[in-house]
């Protein structure tokens, strides 16, 4: 999910702000004395790691884990996933009352190697009611695109009726259907049920549901439902919960989380008045024309853990491919009326994220993918990603230097790697689907649009590494990574630290480990847990093995603590050693004592570099370990200070004020003063002013 798609147009209103400051920060760098700043840091190769941090890294070593096997090949004609789940559902639109009425037919293989009795079942539209957790969660601390407290429209109302539950050879079990409540004890909340069935289903064997359902679709929220005409069908059909780490995860829905399934296969027949034009995750195999009025279309889809679709009379049908290493990719592109001119930006930020991806990270297996532009006013549908079938977003006025759509686009895409095929549980890790896919988004974006694609006007530029650790600034140490999706203290924490967090921790990894070492990461950790359910330590492991280093110590503090790292030059100077004596004018012969304090202002532990620079040229490189409060390194030579800077390769994108990290002397003045690029100052500026915003 792209975490709120406004927020990019909230920010710019703070872009006439931005503009003058950007404005400021050149205009006053072409006349001051900058020695050392903060220039955006250029990415550097493998080999280049920062001596500090080779020490550090190799000191407790564990020896790393042989590599295991990742050649889970994909052979053409076999089965990419473990194949749990078989879907087969029937349904029918009705668009004058916005309700679906469906039979789905589950077919259930127990793979867990034990008897299984009682199954759970998801019912996400449930959510959308007055007493229901995620409405509860909501009206505490909002969401995207709800507001804490906001009145609530009824139109976004929504619900999901089980009117038939049977299991075949024991017959009709709707009697025994109950709501359970395992994450807060809401018995109001009806969004996971539970059957308990006459007798278990050994290991090995399989289990048939039968079941009914009518769904009422909510007016678009939280990326589901209608606007007029329009229709995105998510999350609208009983789904089994996982046997995952020998129980079931079956969590109930709230305000922050998503979805976590099961791969297997879905055939479905959708049956809608004549004139929609239909998109879906899955191959369109039939269309029958019925004589009611409607017509039938049949979607198979293979090796996915999820179905959704849309609808709508006025959608028009864009179609182009794209040819990659696992063969032709059909694009379909959905757009709504007056979006046309968007069009061929979406083409070009799907076909650019599927060659990057596959460059990078590895094929997509995929036949199609299915891009849904929603209409004016069904907004709250954009930005979400399902099995191939990803939603954008984009409005009629959209300035081409605002790359929303294709931020949105690119994000979208993204997630049919991190959460499509490696499947994570995005209600207990969020990080490991929206932070991986923060981070590539990152390096897509810069990859396809150069640097500063957040903003490109002339006046104001925002980078997307920028954008992402602003937005892990904006509440940096309430919540570890790893906090449970629902349990953050709220909606700002939970988006800054599982998108923006997680991206510039890794960026800053990747200044460790150098940037193809990175590739080798991400595209190790794909092959190895594609059509599977990694977790956290799956991915940290992962980098130990590909990039041999013991990181724990990074580990520990970045992605299970909520350590916050900041390094400052406290003080830097030089006096004459020969200080009670007058200075005589034009002697060379002089003698300095240089100082050069520097203060770990964070709790954050991490060796670092400190270089400091005297005014003859000459430099010098301390490898400071970090792990006391501060040091002072204190030199006597012929030249005074220049300038000092910790971090000088500027490894650590987590710093949470780069304004503090140098220090610099102005040649031609005793007068000493602290300047870091205005530009990183201006930026943090507009961060507080939108995080008033929001
Ligand atoms: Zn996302």
């Amino acid at each position: 999910m792209a975490r709120g798609i406004s927020r990019p147009l909230l920010i710019a209103t703070g872009l006439v702000v931005l503009g003058l400051a950007s404005w400021a920060a050149h205009a006053h760098s072409r006349s001051s004395a900058r020695v050392q700043t903060h220039a955006t840091p250029a990415h550097k190769p493998a080999s280049v790691a920062s001596p500090a941090l080779s020490q550090a890294a190799s000191s407790p070593a564990t020896p790393p884990a042989a590599v295991p096997n990742s050649s889970s090949v994909l052979e053409p004609g076999k089965p990419f996933s473990t194949r749990v789940v078989a879907y087969q559902i029937e349904a029918r639109l009705d668009p004058s009352k916005h309700s679906i009425a469906a039979t789905e037919t589950l077919t259930y293989h127990n793979l867990t190697g034990q008897p299984l009795q009682t199954f759970p079942f998801h019912l996400y539209l449930n959510a959308f009611q007055p007493q229901s957790t995620w409405m509860t969660e909501v009206r505490l601390n909002g969401t995207r695109g709800t507001q804490a407290g906001e009145a609530w429209n009824p139109k976004h109302f929504g619900s999901i009726t089980v009117t038939k539950f049977a299991v075949e050879g024991m017959g009709d079990l709707t009697g025994k259907m109950e709501f359970a409540h395992p994450d807060d004890n809401n018995t109001l909340d009806k969004t996971v049920f539970q059957v308990a069935l006459p007798k278990p289903i050994a290991p090995g064997e399989s289990v048939v549901f039968h079941i009914a359902f009518n769904d009422i679709m909510p007016e678009v929220v939280e990326r589901t439902g209608y606007k007029r005409d329009f229709y995105m069908v998510g999350q609208w059909f009983p789904k089994v919960g996982v046997w995952w780490k020998g129980a079931w995860n079956c969590h109930q829905f709230h305000a922050t989380t998503e979805f976590f399934s099961d791969f297997g296969t879905y055939d479905v027949k959708l049956t809608v008045p004549k004139d929609e034009i239909t998109g879906a995750g899955g191959d369109l195999v039939a269309t029958t024309d019925n004589s009611d009025g409607t017509k039938t279309l049949e979607y198979k889809s293979e090796d996915v853990h999820d179905f959704s679709w849309t609808a709508s009379p006025h959608f028009t049908d864009v179609e182009d491919s794209w040819s990659g290493s696992a063969g032709i990719v059909k694009i379909h592109l959905l757009m709504s009326p007056g979006h046309m001119s968007t069009a061929p930006r979406y083409l070009a930020a799907v076909k650019g994220t599927l060659e990057k991806y596959d460059e990078w990270v590895g094929p997509y297996p995929y036949d199609r993918i299915t891009v849904v532009d929603p209409p004016h006013g069904g907004f709250d549908a954009g930005g979400m990603e399902y099995p191939t079938l990803i939603t954008a977003g984009t409005t009629w006025d959209m300035p081409k230097d605002m790359l929303v759509p294709e931020v949105v686009t690119e994000h979208e895409f993204g997630h049919q790697y991190w959460y499509g095929m490696v499947a994570t549980n995005e209600f207990e890790e969020a990080w490991m689907d929206e932070g991986i896919n923060s981070y590539m988004e990152v390096k897509v974006m810069d990859a396809l649009y150069g640097k500063n694609s957040f903003f490109k006007f002339p006046f104001a530029q925002l980078s997307e590494d920028e954008e992402q650790r602003l937005s892990y600034l904006s509440l940096p140490d309430a919540d570890p990574l790893t906090r449970l999706g629902w349990k953050f203290i709220n909606d700002q924490s939970y988006g800054g630290i599982s998108y923006g967090k997680t991206a510039t921790v890794l960026l800053t990894l990747e200044k460790m480990l150098g940037e193809e070492m990175m590739r080798h990461v991400m595209h190790e950790y794909f092959l190895r847990y594609r059509f599977t359910h990694p977790t956290g330590e799956d991915f940290l492991k992962t980098i130990e093995d590909v990039s041999g280093q013991n990181l724990r110590w990074y580990f520990n503090q970045a992605f299970y603590g909520t350590q916050v790292l900041d390094f400052e030059i406290e003080d830097a100077h030089s006096d004459r050693l020969n200080w009670w004596e007058d200075e005589k004018p034009g002697t060379k012969d002089q003698t300095y004592r240089t100082y050069v304090t520097v203060q770990r202002k964070g709790d954050f532990i991490a060796p670092v570099d400190v270089l400091v620079r005297f005014e003859d040229g000459k430099s010098v490189t301390e490898h400071w370990d970090g792990k006391d409060r501060w040091i002072r390194y204190s030199y006597i030579g012929k030249s005074k200070l220049a300038s000092a800077v910790v971090d000088p390769g500027h490894t650590y994108w987590l710093d949470r004020d780069f304004f503090n990290n140098s220090y610099v002397v102005k040649p031609d003045s005793r007068a000493t003063h602290k300047l870091e690029n205005l530009w990183m100052f201006a930026v943090e500026w507009v961060s507080q002013l939108t995080n008033w915003l929001t």
